[in-house]
């Protein structure tokens, strides 16, 4: 396989939800709930940034979509505003059901918010926050993608987004501890522990699909005699779809539970799986919503827990570092806008013999095209994901042959969108955690 890729193969997403949604609107209630979010819930960011941007265009290779399409003006940031939001100002909400249906799709699936061209706008100027009062709208009018809406509603009913039963939650916590247990003999997942010094928080497909990363992290708090708890019952799982889907008050619901499961276990602080979007919600979204400039208890990535044992503190030993070459994926949310890619680095260095940089890196690396909500929205859209992120398999191929073999992506959502990238594109990359790597390379005792 070489490194131009076709991406002709176009894709006409059928949402049978969003369809039937659509089918419902009429354009008086369409105006009124436009109006309502425009005049009741936005304030001067909007009017700022809707006054401000000159229509320059300067952010327009800052997006991935736009490049992956050949600069195609539709998938330019301020192209997708102009497409939604400006319209819905300029008509004063006067805008038809089918003109949902397209807001709908630009920005919940041409859209992954990840703030790259923020960072290229001369003014600063947010389309992620602009495409987030659009899905506020689409959501206030019962238009979400039907598979991100499932999520959401999932989470809202059980406080978790993959309906993990409530018996099915410690049952897999058992299980994982037995497993380890083979092991390390020893070992617990101490449930319910009041006044440990962490409580572990994991994303629900955690238990549900990839419990082997709930054994992992068992064994490396095991190892680092950590002083650690999960919660026995709600609170455990940090993920926050509501977060994308513009239902502000679920994601509120949904924080809440996770600091107030915390609290009530008197605990000194959280540590989080390698998540970029549940970062966000505690650090960005979902605690300013709440009222909390910063959350009530510390709460830290992965990233920052790793490095804080391995590199600052030594509490876990390396038996031998990782050999294959690897690359760093720099997941937006912990990345730009975390700070955490220095961290990254250093994690990576103590544990693996060789890292080459995907270029561009850092806070200037492309999103996997995943995240903010856009692999939730599910089958309909996968292929439009994909073809989205052409620039990405570029940008791995560049890699590869820079010698890496492995990609490192300390985030769930990068995970499972750079897999679809990497097996569609034939990029032929194995795709890790930095869990993954530590579980493997580290002194576990005999
Ligand atoms: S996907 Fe990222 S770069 Fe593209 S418009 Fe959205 S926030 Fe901007
Ligand atoms: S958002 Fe910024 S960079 Fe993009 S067109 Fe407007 S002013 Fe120019
Ligand atoms: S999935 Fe990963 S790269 Fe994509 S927006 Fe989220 S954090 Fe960023």
């Amino acid at each position: 396989m070489t490194d131009t890729v076709d991406t002709t193969q176009q894709t006409k997403p059928q949402d049978q939800g969003l369809e039937s949604c659509i089918s419902r609107l009429s354009e008086e209630r369409i105006q009124k709930v436009i109006q309502g979010v425009l005049e009741n819930e936005c304030g001067p960011r909007m009017k700022t940034y809707v006054e401000t941007c000159i229509h320059c265009g300067l952010c327009s290779e800052a997006c991935h979509y736009y490049l992956s399409h050949d600069n195609d003006p539709h998938f330019a940031p301020v192209g997708k505003v102009k497409q939604t939001l400006w319209e819905m100002i300029r008509a004063k909400g006067k805008v038809s059901p089918d003109f949902i249906r397209k807001a709908a799709e630009i920005a919940h699936t041409e859209c992954n918010l990840c703030k790259r061209c923020a960072q290229y706008c001369p003014f600063g100027i947010d389309i992620a926050y602009l495409m987030t009062v659009v899905r506020r709208i689409i959501h206030k009018l019962g238009c979400t993608p039907q598979y991100i809406q499932d999520t959401a509603h999932s989470h809202s009913v059980t406080m978790n987004q993959m309906w993990v039963k409530g018996d099915e939650w410690p049952d897999t916590l058992q299980w994982q501890e037995e497993e380890a247990q083979g092991e390390i003999p020893t070992l617990r997942i101490p449930l319910e522990k009041e006044g440990a010094e962490i409580l572990y928080s994991v994303i629900a497909p955690e238990p549900k699909f990839q419990a082997q990363l709930i054994y992992q992290a068992a064994v490396i708090m095991d190892v680092a005699g950590v002083d650690w708890t999960m919660p026995a019952s709600i609170g455990w799982d940090n993920s926050d779809m509501a977060m994308f889907t513009g239902d502000n008050e679920v994601m509120g619901r949904i924080k809440r539970t996770h600091f107030e499961t915390a609290a009530r276990l008197k605990v000194k602080r959280i540590v989080m799986g390698e998540c970029g979007h549940a970062f966000r919600s505690v650090y960005d979204m979902g605690n300013r919503w709440l009222g909390w400039k910063m959350p009530p208890i510390p709460i830290v990535h992965a990233i920052e827990f790793y490095h804080e044992m391995i590199v600052e503190k030594g509490l876990i030993r390396i038996a031998k570092k990782y050999e294959p070459t690897i690359t760093l994926h720099d997941p937006c949310n912990v990345v730009r806008g975390g700070g955490l890619h220095e961290k990254a680095r250093e994690l990576a260095a103590a544990i693996c013999e060789n890292l080459v940089e995907m270029e561009p890196n850092r806070e200037h690396n492309y999103c996997c095209c995943a995240g903010g909500g856009v692999i939730n929205c599910g089958p309909p859209y996968k292929m439009k994901r994909i073809e989205g992120n052409r620039i990405k398999a570029e940008q791995m191929f560049a890699a590869k042959t820079k010698g890496a073999k492995v990609m490192v992506a300390p985030c769930h959502n990068c995970h499972s969108g750079l897999h679809d990238i990497v097996h569609h594109y034939g990029v032929g990359l194995d795709i890790k955690f930095f869990g993954d790597i530590i579980y493997e390379v580290m002194e576990k005792p005999e």
